[in-house]
């Protein structure tokens, strides 16, 4: 192997390296802005609750979802 080759397969992994990198951290961010950006859903309409998690309408006194059985808020 000579130097040339041993100078390319450097680069070589560094970019794979960075492009790594850079795809780890779209990742955190992409994460980060769906934890922090509101549900699609209203929270509650005309006495009932729509579920955060699958939409569906539950009656306002419902604690959890009816059809995934996930905690509804308020
Ligand atoms: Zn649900």
């Amino acid at each position: 192997m000579n130097q040339t080759t041993q100078l390319l397969l450097l680069i070589l992994a560094a970019t794979i390296g960075i492009i790594a990198m850079l795809l780890i951290i779209r990742r955190q961010g992409r994460e980060r802005s769906a934890a922090e950006s509101e549900s699609p859903y209203a929270t509650s309409s005309e006495g009932q609750k729509r579920c955060p998690s699958c939409g569906a309408y539950n009656a306002w006194t419902d604690r959890n979802c009816v059809t995934c059985r996930r905690k509804l808020p308020g």
